[in-house]
């Protein structure tokens, strides 16, 4: 690969996985202020599929992808904050299903030289989802209930561990059968109760994270103690509804919130929070990945496939 051009995924019009389409691009040139990165690896997340599919529409045509890590290869004007040649890692910069991407530079924090850069890549995105919303958007506290839909997830398995680290109970959900690799990987993310989502009858929790959206919503809200939380913030079963305030008066004065990483990683100082944390956990060993499978970046759509169909656990990942 020449330094003009690369390998990227492109997306030409919204649709199925089929629209991935493995192609020829130019290797993008640093503006002001970021820089350009040589990526190792790129995280598959949920939001990709959105992309791909239209709910969260993008111009087009656009390279899907919002998290990696790699060697820093050349820096726009103005950046301080890099050196040429430094391991990084990043979250919600899109792009990151190509050779290389470019990266505000203030999205680009620092890989510890122990940690690989496989493994950053890896938690970037659903590591900090997990991170604010169980430290900012509902603090978890010791003796505190929680439930995480999706347990078995990518979100899903580091939330639990997250919560069980802030002393919570965990109740979780999951389609995947008892004895299942899914299903045994939420135990040991310390999963304290578990069910599918037909026997799910979870009361009286402080706060319910819920990724999964139409399909959990009601029973979700029935879940929660009076001025208990929910915490709406993933549509992977379809987006919840329109619903009326008077509602959250009757289910108990409850609270909802439908919040977005990047809101919540959207300072220099936060995102280094966030992002350290994860990292140390990761190095101290009191924080463990799953990472499913890693497919070469010409079989993006079979990621997406496998994402979509449910069977997956934990990561996916394309190596650059
Ligand atoms: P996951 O690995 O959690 O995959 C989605 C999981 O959702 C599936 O494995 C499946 O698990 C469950 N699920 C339940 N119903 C359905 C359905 N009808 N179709 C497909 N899957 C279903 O993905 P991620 O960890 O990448 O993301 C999880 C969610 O979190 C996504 O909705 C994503 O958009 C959201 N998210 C939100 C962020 C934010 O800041 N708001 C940031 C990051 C992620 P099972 O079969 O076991 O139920």
């Amino acid at each position: 690969m020449d330094k003009e051009h690369m390998k990227a995924i492109q997306v030409f019009e919204t649709g199925g996985a089929e629209k991935l389409v493995y192609s020829d691009k130019d290797v993008p040139q640093p503006a002001s202020g970021q820089a350009l990165v040589k990526l190792t690896a790129s995280g598959v997340n949920y939001i990709d599929v959105y992309h791909r599919t239209g709910l969260y529409p993008q111009p087009m045509p656009f390279t899907p992808g919002m998290e990696g890590a790699g060697i820093v290869e050349a820096l726009g004007e103005g950046v301080t904050n890099l050196e040429i040649g430094q391991k990084v890692a990043y979250a919600m910069a899109i792009g990151s299903y190509a050779d290389y991407a470019v990266v505000p530079s203030w999205q680009l924090v620092p890989v510890p030289d122990l940690l690989a850069l496989e493994t950053a890549a890896a938690v970037m995105l659903q590591g900090m989802t997990a991170h604010y919303l169980a430290h900012s958007t509902f603090k978890l506290e010791p003796g505190m209930t929680c439930v995480v839909h999706a347990c078995g997830g990518g979100v899903g398995l580091l939330l639990t561990q997250i919560a069980k680290k802030l002393g919570a109970m965990v109740i979780g959900t999951t389609s995947a059968a008892p004895g299942s690799a899914k299903y045994e990987l939420a135990l040991k993310a310390g999963v304290d109760v578990i069910s599918n989502y037909e026997d799910f009858n979870a009361k009286g929790v402080h706060v319910v994270y819920d990724s999964v959206g139409a399909t959990t919503f009601e029973a979700s809200l029935n879940a929660l103690r009076p001025r208990g939380m929910m915490v709406t913030y993933g549509n992977a079963s379809g987006p919840v509804p329109d619903i009326s305030p008077l509602k959250l008066a009757q289910k108990g004065s409850i609270f909802l919130t439908r919040p977005t990483l990047g809101h919540y990683a959207a300072t220099r100082e936060e995102l280094i929070w966030r992002s350290g944390d994860l990292f140390e956990w990761l190095q101290d060993g009191s924080l463990w990945l799953h990472v499913e499978k890693t497919y070469p970046m010409s079989d993006a759509s079979e990621a997406h496939r496998d994402l979509e169909s449910r069977k997956t656990s934990g990561k996916l990942m394309l190596k650059n």
